[in-house]
């Protein structure tokens, strides 16, 4: 992942982008590029949507592709350890979903 955030960051300082790259705007470009991934599937049942992620895997890779780039950047710009945050929220929705409460169910936290 070292070598992904040191691409991502040649990119963007090649270009001189980082003036652009606000908290506020990398915030509004993962919204965004979530929303084209969600482009794919829009109109489609269950069955439709496997299929067209199956029939579609480059292009959705790429919308997937854009918005972790958005993402790694947004916690790199703002010194969050990534791997630290995603461990740290998996242990609190475990605490918030335990299993004997959460298995086969798709119910928010406040309503189990
Ligand atoms: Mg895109």
């Amino acid at each position: 992942m070292q070598q992904v955030m040191a691409r991502i960051r040649a990119f963007r300082d090649e270009r001189d982008w980082m003036q652009f790259h606000d908290p506020k705007n990398l915030a509004v470009s993962i919204a965004i590029e979530a929303a084209e991934l969600l482009e794919h599937f829009q109109w489609k049942d269950k069955t439709e949507s496997e299929r067209h992620a199956a029939d579609n895997r480059q292009a959705v890779a790429e919308e997937i592709a854009d918005v972790a780039i958005y993402l790694l950047e947004l916690a790199d710009n703002l010194g969050i350890d990534l791997e630290k945050a995603i461990l740290a929220k998996l242990d609190r929705n475990a605490e918030k979903y335990p299993v004997e409460k959460a298995r086969g169910v798709a119910t928010k936290y406040t309503k189990l």
